[in-house]
């Protein structure tokens, strides 16, 4: 996977459940929370603050979690792993956004935007 350098806002996420690109909310993903896990140190900023607690470790490297979920319902972690000197990226699919009892859709929280 490359990523484009350059100005702000040159490449956008797109959900990896919509299908695309017929799907209208496929680039309008939202970041929930992220974390860290070193080693079996587990640090999770969330939109309602940071904590710091032991999990299990995730082999010889470091693993960062993106809780990520689209306009279209869907929630998704984006994992990035070290491994010998290489990041592997993947998503993983999570139980798409839950309704409210009206038929609404119950938003996750997420990171601060403005
Ligand atoms: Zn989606």
């Amino acid at each position: 996977m490359r990523i484009e350098l350059g100005e702000p806002y040159s490449s956008i996420l797109e959900c990896p459940i919509c299908p695309q690109p017929a799907h209208p909310d496929y680039s309008y993903v939202h970041l929930g929370a992220v974390k860290v896990n070193r080693g079996g140190e587990m640090t999770m900023v969330a939109p309602e603050g940071e904590i710091t607690y032991q999990y299990k470790p995730i082999g010889r490297g470091s693993e960062i979690v993106i809780y990520c979920w689209c306009e279209g319902g869907h929630t998704f972690e984006l994992v990035f792993q070290f491994h010998k000197g290489q990041t592997f990226v993947r998503a993983i699919r999570d139980q798409d956004v839950a309704k409210n009892e009206d038929g609404s859709t119950a938003w996750p929280p997420e990171l601060w935007r403005d």
